[in-house]
């Protein structure tokens, strides 16, 4: 198989990232196809048994089993990582798969964490029930105050992790100002990039040093699939992460990749336009609820941060209005956007965090993440944002609100 027919990688890598992600990592066969083929296969044959010696042995190149190489899988690892700008790349099954690998294959009992406190559902019980059980604890921050970490770290401190902008708060994190603090203590950052994906923010220019992804949401970006991605330098992929997942094998299907490769195509369209599209909706939301938190409106506190940080803010945004019964009562008026607790899709999906996504948090941690009874998270797809804008005028009033 040959890569980019006719390129070599001092070129591809300097192509910028809506390039790579039409054309990065492409390997063709014998028949030139210019859609990426896709390997369904769990294991690979070889000419003779001197070859699957020479290859279990690490001296031949080439693939022995699906847990651990497959061809559709290395293209969209490599497309990936070209387009963070990182040396390597590994998929996963899921987004959980990513974040629970990225930590667990750094991490051993008596090391420390500090967590951004707005974070996935999932995200936050890995930090506070999965960690604790293997002897590794955990302090929880207000992300948006970078000297937290720094206050945070013992000489335990082995990781930071946290995502922005923060699911479903927004908050937004200091890429620059964190990623200085961890390096000069010697903590590994790991940034959860899935808000925004590298078509809009690569938090490795700022100096960090993994960044995790759930795919399931911009990456394929139209509902369909679940993946992950890891992202980090050749030496931790190759000798922290791979020893994790060849062995446990959170492994992303060549189907599931091949998905992901084909969505890939098409995120720098989709996520500038559903951007475009959460601005206009955002506007139109500001003045009909209490409150309003998108980074892309001047209203966020850390707008100039996140305009500095980001090209553009992405499709998701959080609102507030009174309460649950208000939330539901909104919710249910909808027409046109559905109800989903998806994100990332090219539908637009409105979500009351507290009785779903976060249902499983104590109501006193959700208040100390951020997320209150009558907080919506409004994920902006790619329908006309006129037709949005009317379905939530209609169901505002509808809702009384
Ligand atoms: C969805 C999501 C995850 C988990 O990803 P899955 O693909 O659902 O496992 C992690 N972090 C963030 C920010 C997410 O939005």
């Amino acid at each position: 198989m040959k890569r980019n027919t006719g390129q070599d990688r001092s070129v591809t890598s300097k192509w910028r990232p809506a390039t790579q992600a039409v054309r990065g990592g492409t390997m063709r066969s014998e028949f030139g196809e210019t859609s990426e083929a896709l390997f369904l296969t769990s294991g690979y044959a070889y000419d003779c048994a001197g070859d699957a010696a020479a290859r279990f042995a690490g001296d031949q190149a080439g693939m022995t089993y699906s847990r651990l190489q497959n061809p559709t899988v290395e293209m969209l690892e490599h497309r990936i990582a070209l387009m963070e700008g990182a040396e390597a790349c590994r998929a996963t099954a899921s987004g959980m798969a990513a974040m629970t690998a990225a930590l667990l294959c750094q991490l051993e009992a008596g090391d420390h964490v500090v967590a951004g406190r707005a974070l996935f559902g999932s995200c936050r019980w890995l930090t506070d029930t999965l960690l604790p059980k293997f002897g590794i604890t955990t302090t929880i921050v207000d992300a948006r105050d970078a000297q937290q970490f720094a206050d945070a770290t013992t000489d335990k401190t082995k990781v930071y992790f946290f995502e922005t902008p923060a699911n479903p708060t927004m908050d937004i994190v200091d890429l620059r100002a964190v990623c200085d603090i961890a390096r000069a203590r010697g903590v590994t950052t790991v940034v959860d990039n899935a808000f925004a994906t590298p078509a809009l923010q690569r938090p490795m220019e700022f100096g960090a040093d993994v960044v995790a992804y759930s795919a399931t949401k911009m990456m394929d970006g139209q509902g369909r699939v679940l993946a992950g991605a890891v992202c980090g330098t050749e030496d931790f992929i190759t000798n922290t992460l791979l020893p994790f997942t060849r062995n446990t094998g959170p492994t992303l299907s060549a189907f599931n990749a091949w998905v992901v490769l084909k969505g890939l195509e098409t995120l720098d369209l989709r996520i500038r336009r559903q951007s475009e599209n959460a601005l206009q909706v955002g506007r139109f939301l500001e003045p009909r609820v209490p409150r309003l938190n998108h980074p892309g409106l001047p209203s966020h506190p850390q707008h100039n941060l996140a305009m500095a940080q980001m090209d553009m803010t992405g499709p998701i945004f959080s609102f507030e209005v009174e309460g649950r019964i208000q939330a539901h009562a909104l919710l249910d008026a909808l027409d046109l956007i559905d109800i989903s607790n998806n994100i990332g899709d090219s539908r637009s999906l409105m979500t009351h965090n507290a009785s779903t996504t976060h249902a499983s948090v104590s109501e006193e941690k959700r208040l100390e993440m951020g997320i209150t009874e009558g907080t919506l998270r409004l994920n902006v797809g790619l329908e006309d944002p006129i037709d949005l804008i009317a379905d939530l005028d209609q169901a505002l009033s509808r809702a009384g609100l």
